[in-house]
C-alpha cells in the first residue's frame, strides 16, 4: 500500500472541532437529567408541524424542492421582503458557512467578537480566511468601536451576534447604526439573530429593518431556537440581491429536506402558539436571572434563551457540580458557562445546584 495519503488543504490543520452541547445522562440515583447545554427549545413542535412531517414522510423517495419555493414565499410574506432577498440553508450555521465561502478566502479577514458563536472560527478557517477576534467588553458586550477599528482593506465579512451566544448580551440601535455607518460598503456585515424572538428590549433593532436600506447588511435567522426545529436543520438569510444570489449559488444542492421545509412553513403559520411559548420562556428567563442574582451571582442582562456566568477557573468545577445534580450546562473552560432556559423542573435543578455551589465558595 502506498504511504501517501490524499492531499488535504493545509487550511484545515488545527481547525477546532465544534463541540455540541453534551446530552444529559441520568443523574446520581437515576433521577431525570436535563440538557441545558444546546439552547434548544424544551417544547415539542408547534401545532400542525407533526401533521406536515407525517405527510412529508410519504415522499421520502423524492428529492426536496431545491428552491424551497413554498417556504421562501411564506417567509417573504411573513417578513415583508422580496423573495429574491431570501436564501435558505441547512440551519443558519449552513447559511453562515455559505456567506463566508461567498465572500472570503486566503488572505481575507473575517471579524467577529470573542467569545461568540463557536462556529465562526471554524467556518472562517475552512474557507482559508483569517479570523480577527475582537474581545467583548468587560460587561461581555460586543465592542463595536473596536470592531470598526479592526477593519482593514482585507476585511470581507463581519459577524455581529445579537444577542450574543454565549453571553446573551445585546447591542442596541444607536450603537449598531453608528457601527454600520463606519463599515465600508464593500464589507458584508452579518447580523446573526438566531435568538431574535426572545428579545424584549425595545432598543434592540430588528435586523430586517436595518438591512432594507443597507445593501451590505445580511440578517441570519433560524427555525432551531424559538420555533423548536433544531433537529430539522433549516435557517435563512435576508440580504440584498447580489448577496442572496451568491448564497443560493454556494448552498449545498437539496440541502434542506422537504420535511424541514414543510415543518418550517407550518411553524410560521402557528404564530400565536409560538408567541405564547416564547413568552413563557422569557418569563422563565426572568425568574432564573433574578434567582441567580438573589444567590449573589453576577449575571449579565440576557435577551436570549440562556444565561451566562463568568466563572473563570471555576467553570469546569461548576459544570461538574451541575451534572452531579442532573443538569448538563455548557462550560467554556477558564471563561464561564452557559445554561439554557429549559423546562421549569430543569431550571429549578440548575438553580439548586448554583445555590449549593455558591454556598461552598
Ligand atoms: N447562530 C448562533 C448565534 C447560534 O447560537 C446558533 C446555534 N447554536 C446558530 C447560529 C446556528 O443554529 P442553526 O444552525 O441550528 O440554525
Amino acid at each position: 500500500m502506498s504511504e501517501k495519503s490524499p492531499r488535504l488543504r493545509g487550511a484545515l490543520d488545527g481547525i477546532p472541532t465544534y463541540k455540541p452541547g453534551r446530552p444529559a445522562a441520568a443523574a446520581e440515583g437515576g433521577a431525570p437529567a436535563y440538557k441545558l447545554s444546546s439552547n434548544e427549545n424544551p417544547y415539542p413542535p408547534l401545532p400542525g408541524v407533526m401533521e406536515s412531517a407525517v405527510a412529508a414522510a410519504g415522499s421520502f423517495n423524492r428529492y426536496p424542492d431545491m428552491a424551497c419555493s413554498a417556504l421562501t414565499a411564506e417567509l417573504a410574506e411573513h417578513f415583508g421582503v422580496p423573495q429574491s432577498h431570501l436564501a435558505t440553508g441547512t440551519g443558519s450555521v449552513g447559511v453562515a458557512q455559505s456567506l463566508v465561502q461567498a465572500t472570503s478566502g486566503p488572505g481575507d479577514e473575517v471579524i467577529y467578537a470573542w467569545r461568540s458563536f463557536e462556529a465562526y472560527p471554524i467556518i472562517t478557517q475552512i474557507s482559508g480566511a483569517t479570523s480577527v477576534r475582537v474581545p467583548l467588553t468587560d460587561g461581555d458586550v460586543h465592542d463595536l468601536d473596536a470592531m470598526a477599528d479592526a477593519i482593514t482593506d482585507r476585511t470581507r465579512l463581519i459577524f455581529v451576534c445579537n444577542p450574543n451566544n454565549p453571553t446573551g448580551t445585546v447591542v442596541r440601535r444607536a450603537e449598531l447604526e453608528r457601527f454600520l455607518d463606519r463599515v465600508p460598503a464593500d464589507v458584508l456585515v452579518v447580523l446573526d439573530e438566531a435568538y431574535r424572538e426572545f428579545i424584549r428590549d425595545a432598543d434592540v433593532p430588528d435586523g430586517i429593518e436595518l438591512y432594507r436600506d443597507r445593501p451590505n447588511v445580511c440578517v441570519l435567522r433560524t427555525f432551531s431556537k424559538a420555533y423548536g426545529l433544531a433537529g430539522l436543520r433549516v435557517g435563512f438569510a435576508v440580504a440584498h440581491e447580489p448577496v442572496a444570489a451568491a448564497l443560493r449559488k454556494t448552498a449545498v444542492p437539496f440541502g434542506v429536506s422537504q420535511l424541514a421545509q414543510d415543518a418550517a412553513v407550518a411553524s410560521l403559520r402557528a404564530e400565536d402558539a409560538l408567541l405564547e411559548r416564547v413568552e413563557a420562556l422569557v418569563v422563565e428567563r426572568g425568574r432564573v436571572v433574578e434567582a441567580l442574582r438573589g444567590q449573589g451571582w453576577t449575571v449579565p442582562e440576557t435577551q436570549a434563551n440562556f444565561v451566562w456566568l463568568r466563572l473563570g477557573e471555576r467553570t469546569l468545577d461548576f459544570a461538574a457540580a451541575c451534572e452531579r445534580a442532573g443538569v448538563v450546562v455548557r462550560p467554556f473552560a477558564g471563561e464561564g458557562m452557559r445554561a439554557t432556559i429549559g423546562e421549569v423542573a430543569g431550571n429549578d435543578l440548575f438553580l439548586q445546584a448554583a445555590e449549593a455551589y455558591r454556598k461552598e465558595l
